[in-house]
């Protein structure tokens, strides 16, 4: 195949413990899953489900112990951090029941959803797409994948965000609105999955601003942590 410019690198995630790399389709984000996180931005947090995207090269690999870098994102003045679950899928489908979005999980990572929260604001307040808020370069530092193989099925277990030592976000994956499977199930309905599928699965309350310098530290139990220093 002749192409006219270079083909674009695949984006992949690296697999925990193994030299082995998950190749990414597409980034899927799941909005306003924690009760808590729904009512401080505004809402009473019984919603339906609802998503957006990130492009696949927005993720930021950062590997076990090491400490990633952020680049403050330009035209912000408030980057906020969102902690996440994040899911990969080995399968997909359309309109899955719920055991089947449950059989597509490979595995699982931390990831962060992070923010230009006053463009996204100034984006719900006219009626614009989000993208300006969430999918800009580098808004999804990600840790490495472990599968679900080994760890089991995650539903419950703790979930957090410290920066500089501080705890800013600390609650329960047993307190999302919608479970990893709902959510998968849901989604289906909306668009077919594949293999290379992941979700960010929604972020509990506590959300954030951070600055240059800032050193970001989330943990998912079983996953160990994620560290992102802001640059
Ligand atoms: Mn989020």
């Amino acid at each position: 195949m002749n192409t006219l410019i270079p083909l674009h690198p695949v984006v992949a995630i690296p697999v925990a413990d193994s030299d082995v790399v998950f190749p990414v389709r597409r980034v899927y984000c799941v909005g306003r899953n924690y009760a808590e996180h729904a009512k401080e931005m505004g809402f009473t947090g019984r919603e339906d489900p609802f998503f957006f995207s990130k492009p696949a090269d927005a993720l930021l690999n950062v590997a076990n112990g090491q400490t990633g870098v952020m680049p403050y994102p330009p035209k912000t003045s408030n980057l906020h951090y969102e902690i996440e679950l994040v899911v990969a899928l080995d399968k997909g489908g359309r309109d899955l029941t719920l055991e089947q979005a449950a059989e597509c999980v490979w595995g699982y990572g931390i990831g962060l959803d992070m923010t230009r929260r006053d463009l996204q604001g100034e984006a719900k307040k006219l009626g614009r797409p989000w993208e300006v808020g969430k999918a800009f370069d580098f808004s999804a530092p990600i840790g490495p994948l472990h599968p679900r193989s080994q760890l089991g099925t995650l539903d419950a277990g703790a979930i957090s965000l410290s920066v500089n030592g501080q705890v800013k976000q600390s609650s329960d994956l047993s307190q999302m609105i919608w479970s990893v499977a709902e959510s998968i199930a849901y989604l289906s309905g909306l668009f077919e999955l594949k293999a290379g599928d992941i979700i960010f699965t929604g972020t509990p309350e506590g959300v954030g601003p951070v600055v240059v310098g800032d050193m970001l530290v989330g943990a998912v139990a079983g996953l160990g942590e994620l560290q992102v220093k802001i640059a």
